[in-house]
């Protein structure tokens, strides 16, 4: 690696997160530091990228989410997302279902819908032709922090020197772990279980989240294609039943989605390959230290009912952006200087993070918890101002300092 350009910024890992900072460090401040990234997949990017990011799931990307992209040179993606034009909650065999609607908050749409894939294509396309440089395949195995920036060694034992390191190695982090920065985790009873489904009728640019007390089921307006109407179907339920639904035939389980979702795309016509995700809440407490910065899943690891784990990563990624400018200018990357990243994302991260926890809980509640969530969901239809609320927070509209 060359070190002769100083100040020189790391980010190790280059799943979706990692990628997208390195972009947007490239758009703010380029022209006055290196930047590198770091994957111990290979990363070819005149190739289908093939980290754990761009697997077969797709991502609901909020309107915020979409217009940050598009300003840093991504249109592809605006382009090639399907777009969300309401979000329709529901609870199975219980009374109370709200719509949440683009119109109601004046906006085009809600969000969009990308298939991970397409989102990783349009991430190489656009690194390819920036000044970022890749190292990958290259796993990062030690981290050294020095008095004034960080030594990392990779697997093969060659050393680098980074004024700042940005850590974005995913869920399991060895390398936070390493550096003892302390977490909060849980792992959930449930599983998720995805596939990509062809249903009868078109989805009409509605994003479904049904509850049940087997846990939350999403399914996310795709593209059609060769005249199929397509959705992303994201299930989560207990993991034994997951392990069933996985043992079916297609035919079977296109029955089983049926029972459990109904019918108001009609049949559901064929399903594609089916992925299965352990899933766990972790909030990592301590994020920022002398030249080193937690970010993603490595951050925060969310369950995926509410779609926001990658949203949320986003707003974090602008803020840091904003904050590494400067630490940029001064050539300053101490803990003082980075701790005000922490500080402003501090909000955002803790309601987002509490929300999508509390979410696949409340809506197994019976009795009165359940009575009177009910009663918020039929409010939340009548109620425009409450609704409104909703669907901005829904739509990633509302983060840094903005309290709910
Ligand atoms: C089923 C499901 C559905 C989801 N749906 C949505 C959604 O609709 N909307 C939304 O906003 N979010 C969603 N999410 C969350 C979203 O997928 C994550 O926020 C996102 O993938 C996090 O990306 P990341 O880059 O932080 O981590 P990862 O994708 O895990 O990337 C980490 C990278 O680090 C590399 N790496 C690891 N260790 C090292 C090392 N030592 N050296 C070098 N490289 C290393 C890995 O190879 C990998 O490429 C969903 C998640 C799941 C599980």
């Amino acid at each position: 690696m060359d070190e002769s350009i100083r100040p020189n910024i790391g980010i190790v890992g280059g799943g979706m997160v990692g990628l997208l900072a390195a972009l947007a460090f490239e758009d703010a401040f380029s022209a006055s530091c290196a930047i590198h990234v770091f994957d111990v997949a290979p990363l070819d990017l005149e190739r289908p990228l093939s980290q754990p990011s761009f697997d077969d799931r797709s991502t609901a990307l909020s309107f915020d989410t979409l217009g940050y992209m598009s300003g840093l040179g991504l249109l592809e993606i605006s382009r090639q997302a399907c777009p969300i034009q309401s979000i329709h909650v529901s609870n199975k065999g219980r009374m109370g279902s709200a719509v949440l609607t683009a119109e109601q908050v004046n906006w085009p749409q809600l969000g969009g819908v990308i298939e991970n894939r397409l989102l990783g294509e349009a991430l190489a396309g656009r690194l390819k032709h920036s000044r970022v440089r890749v190292h990958a395949p290259r796993e990062i195995k030690h981290i050294n922090p020095k008095s004034c920036g960080v030594e990392l060694f990779d697997a093969q034992g060659e050393a680098m020197f980074l004024d700042c390191l940005i850590i974005a190695d995913g869920g399991q982090s060895a390398l936070a772990q390493r550096l003892g920065m302390l977490r909060e985790s849980k792992s959930y009873a449930n599983s998720a279980l995805i596939a990509n489904v062809a249903t009868a009728m078109h989805h009409g640019h509605c994003a479904y989240e049904r509850f049940s007390e087997q846990g939350p089921m999403a399914m996310l307006p795709l593209g059609s294609a060769d005249g199929v109407n397509r959705c992303a179907l994201v299930w989560t339920a207990p993991k034994n039943q997951i392990d069933e639904l996985m043992a079916l035939t297609d035919r079977e389980f296109c029955r089983s989605l049926e029972a459990q979702f109904g019918y108001r795309l009609g049949r559901i016509e064929q399903v594609g390959t089916r992925s299965v995700y352990p899933l766990q809440m972790m909030h990592r407490i301590e994020q920022v230290r002398a030249g080193i910065v937690v970010l993603g899943n490595a951050a925060h690891t969310l369950h995926p009912v509410a779609g926001q784990g990658f949203n949320l990563s986003v707003r974090d990624i602008r803020s840091l952006t904003d904050v590494l400018s400067q630490c940029v200018h001064n050539n300053d990357f101490s803990s003082a200087a980075l701790s005000s990243y922490a500080q402003r994302r501090a909000v955002d991260q803790w309601r987002t993070v509490n929300a999508s926890d509390l979410l696949p809980d409340l809506f197994q509640y019976t009795g009165v918890v359940g009575a009177v969530r009910n009663f918020a969901l039929g409010l939340m239809d009548v109620i425009p101002a409450f609704k409104q609320r909703f669907t901005a927070i829904a739509a990633g509209a509302i983060g840094e300092g903005d309290y709910v």
